[in-house]
Order: C-alpha cells, then structure tokens, then sequence
C-alpha cells in the first residue's frame, strides 16, 4: 500500500500525487495563504504554475499502485530556494517540485539538487508567493546551485 497526497493545481486544475512527506516543515513556513494558514508553495508538473497551497489542499489518499517516489529511477521532490524580487533581500522562498528520474536519497531537503532543476525553475509561473519579509516573488531566480 502507499498513502500519497492528491493536489489539484489551482491554475489547470490537474491532479497530481505527492508523497505524504510534502507536507513536512509547513508549519514553519513563512509563506500564507490567502486566509493566513501556514502554505508551501508546490509547482504544478503539468503547467507549471506556482501556488501556495495549505495543508488541507493536499487529500491523504492510499491504494494498492507502486510508490512512484520510492521507485529506482522513479519520480522524487525537491525544496528549491528562490531569491526574493528584492535582491538585497536576504530572505528566501522555497518552491516543492517534481523532479522524474533522480532518486533522492535524503527526501525534499536534500541539499544537492538535481542539474536540471534551474532549467525547470525557469519555465515556472509564479503567484502570490512572498519570501519571510512579505515581499513579492515574481520570477524563480533559483540561488543553491
Ligand atoms: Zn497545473
Ligand atoms: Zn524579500
């Protein structure tokens, strides 16, 4: 069995399956959703469009389908760190996202990231994301590479 969570994206209203694990630190998240809950900011694979999403926007589900995200080779998540619009802001944001074929062995706060990731940064679309000072985040200027 594995127990995944479902997201469905706010821009093209696909659904897509997160391990359970996307959920972690977000109650330390600075980022906030439109109605003040503690959100994480999670790029949609199929359009990728950015958004804050809260805990409740992520439905705990399980069946009986291999785990994706704990195949060989499979799919894994990553936390990305962005730079905030202001660049003498030393405050950061951080975007989840799936990354296909890179197996992470330490999970979403693996510090060495896929190569591909700034590349994948580059086509997303961002909304209402903000860094810890509240400033707004409007392009994905990826800085842990
Ligand atoms: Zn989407
Ligand atoms: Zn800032």
């Amino acid at each position: 069995m594995r127990l995944f969570r479902t997201l469905r994206c706010k821009n093209c209203e696909k659904p897509t399956d997160f391990p359970s694990s996307i959920l972690l630190g977000i109650e330390r998240s600075p980022l906030r959703s439109s109605t003040g809950e503690p959100a994480i900011a999670i790029a949609c694979p199929e359009c990728k469009h950015v958004f804050p999403y809260i805990g409740s926007d992520l439905r705990l589900n399980h069946d009986d389908n291999p785990d994706q995200f704990a195949l060989p080779g499979g799919k894994s998540v990553f936390a990305i760190k962005i730079q905030c619009d202001d660049m003498s802001c030393e405050s950061r944001a951080e975007v989840r996202a799936i990354v296909e074929n890179e197996l992470s062995k330490k999970g979403i706060f693996d510090t060495k990231l896929p190569s591909t990731l700034p590349e994948l940064a580059r086509s997303w679309t961002l909304h209402d994301i903000r860094c810890a000072e509240s400033h707004p985040i409007t392009a994905a200027r990826t800085i842990n590479f």
